[in-house]
Parts: C-alpha cells; structure tokens; sequence
C-alpha cells in the first residue's frame, strides 16, 4: 500500500530534519510527470530554499569499467568516515532501465556507502530524457542540500552528453582515466577534458601501476595544449587505487584546495550563478514545449504536420508557424 501523501509543510518539516525517507519521497516528486506532484514538489523546494547551496557538488565520470563505483566508494567512505561529513551520492543517466544491467547510483554497487547512515544514494531515474532527467536530479541535490548533505557527487556515464549536463551542476567536475586504453576508447573528446578541473587515472595498483604512471604524464602533456580553465587553476591529473586506497586523500584534498581558492578569487559564486541561470532557461524552455504540445489545437494537428514535413511538403518552419499559430 502506498503511503499516504505528505503535505507541503510535513516534507519540509522532515527535510530539514534530515529524514531520508522523506529526502527519497521528495526527490520521487520531483521525478514525477504528474502535474498535482510537480506542484507540490516545487512548493517544497520554495520553502527549502534558503537552506539549500552550502554543499561541495562534485561530478564525477568515466566510461563504464573505468571504475566509477568502486571510486566512489572510497572516495565517498573517506569523507564520511575520516572527515565526518555528509554524503548524497546522485547519478545522471538518461539510458538506465530499471531491470537490466548496472544503473548508476545502484545501491548494490556502493555497499558501504549505502548502508551507512550519513550517506544518502539516489540511482539515476529511469529512461527520460537527457533534460528531464536533468531537471529531476538539480531538484534532487537541492533536496539532499536541505536535508543537510555537505558533500553530493553526481555520477554519470563518460559517453555522451549527460556528462556536459552535469558539468552544468557541480562546483568540480571530476574524469577518471584507465591507463593503457585509448583515448577512443574511453570516450574521450577533447571537449570533456577541457571541462575536467582534475583527472583520476584509476586502478593505479599492482600490473597497472607503471602504465598509470605513464598514463599520467601523456595526460599531463595533453592539458599543457589545452587553453586555460576558465578557474584559472591548474588542472591535476592524480593516480589513484580504490583498491588500495593510494591517491584518494589527495583527491579529496585536491578538490578542497581547488574550491578554496575558487571561493576566494570569486569563481566559485560565478560559476553556480551561471548554472542558476543556465536552470530558469532550461525551465522556461520546458514549460514553453509542455504548454505548446498540451494545446488541443496542437494535438490535433501534429501528426499531418508532422507526416507533411517528413514528406518534404512542408518546411519545417512554416510547420512551426502554423502550429504555433494554433490554440
Ligand atoms: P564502473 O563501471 O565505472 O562503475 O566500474 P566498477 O567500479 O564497477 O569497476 C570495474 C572493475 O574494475 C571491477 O571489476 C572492479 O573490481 C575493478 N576496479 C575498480 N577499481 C579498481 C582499483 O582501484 N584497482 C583495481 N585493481 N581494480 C579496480
């Protein structure tokens, strides 16, 4: 039996008092279509505000096998367990199917992690597109970030476009490398390396180690090619073991010296500002397409117009002129 709905005032109430279980239905609103869930999962958010936007946001990629879960384990244990602190673990990726194959943020992939209790893990929400499944996991972090989060990694696939999508939503953008696999292999275009602040080659450990480190200074002369980051600080590239547990300290202190000197030189607030920005357009686009499709005038029309473009009758502008012209 499901369980009976919150109101606004009971979520926030649970929210900020960092109940999970209310954390995980709030964020199951803002994964919903349904409009009367929108609603009332955007009244939340509004009142959670102020209480949202003082965690560290860290995205994280790599192609599958590269060994993202395994790293966030680590990673995310040593926050926890060495420096106290309060972890959400969000995915991003568009393509996961409840039922088959590993989903990002899958609990059973993070064991630890999962079981402990200051430690929130969210899989990505299932199919959806790129934007909605974007939009759900921006409310998501604010969500976490009420319920007292401190640190939140978004994890995504390294083979696509959801890893510019979450660049688009974290204070540090993390790529992890396997030493010894091409660049096309992994996935790599130039222009996620360029959006990385640091790079992890991962499974620096026993047979692995020499060609990690190897790996490491091709990376390194590779950035040297690459025009400044937009931070102005240098990009590291960090070898890494989530097996042996070598580089995640330094990891972990790469992305607090990075986000201190991106607080004081103003980078910081720049950045989130923007991404702020970037959410109202997105938001408005979206709500523009869901009212244009939702007129009946519309509906009525799309399938000869759309079947009268396919066709070459029609451009595809004057299709869009006409149908905007509809009620
Ligand atoms: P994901 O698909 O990117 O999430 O990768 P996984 O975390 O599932 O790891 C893929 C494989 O690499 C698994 O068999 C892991 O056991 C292995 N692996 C992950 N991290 C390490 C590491 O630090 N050292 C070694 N030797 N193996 C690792």
């Amino acid at each position: 039996m499901p369980a009976p709905r919150l109101s606004a005032a009971a979520f926030v109430e649970g929210l900020l008092a960092g109940q999970r279980g209310v954390l995980s239905r709030a964020i199951t609103l803002a994964e919903s279509t349904l409009p009367a869930d929108r609603a009332l999962g955007q009244e939340v958010l509004q009142a959670v505000l102020p209480r949202t936007g003082r965690s560290l946001r860290i995205g994280i990629t790599g192609v599958p096998g590269v060994g993202k879960s395994t790293f966030i384990e680590a990673l995310g244990r040593h926050v926890v367990e060495t420096l106290g602190k309060k972890l959400a673990v969000l995915a991003v990726d568009p393509s996961s199917q409840r039922g088959g194959g590993s989903i990002l943020g899958d609990k059973t992939r993070m064991p630890w992690l999962s079981a402990h209790p200051a430690v929130f893990v969210r899989p990505s929400p299932a199919g959806g597109s790129l934007g909605g499944v974007t939009r759900a996991t921006r409310e998501a972090l604010l969500l976490c970030e009420a319920a007292g989060h401190d640190v939140i990694f978004v994890e995504t696939v390294g083979v696509g476009q959801s890893e510019t999508a979450v660049h688009g939503l974290v204070d540090f953008f993390l790529l992890l490398l396997l030493a010894g696999a091409g660049d096309e292999l992994q996935g790599l275009k130039r222009g996620i390396m360029e959006m990385a602040d640091a790079l992890c080659i991962t499974k620096a450990d026993q047979a692995n180690e020499l060609a990690a480190r190897r790996a490491r200074i091709d990376y390194q002369n590779a950035l040297h090619l690459f025009p400044p980051a937009p931070s102005g600080q240098v990009v590291p590239v960090l070898l890494t073991s989530a097996v042996t547990g070598a580089g995640l300290p330094e990891t972990w202190a790469t992305v607090e010296t990075y986000a201190a000197a991106a607080r004081a030189s103003g980078y910081f607030a720049q950045r989130r500002a923007e991404q702020q920005l970037q959410w109202f357009e997105d938001a408005v686009q979206q709500a523009l397409a869901a009212q244009f499709y939702g007129r009946a005038g519309v509906r009525g029309a799309l399938a000869d117009v759309r079947a009268a473009v396919a066709a070459g009758q029609l451009t595809p502008w004057a299709a869009a002129e006409r149908l905007l012209g509809a009620e």
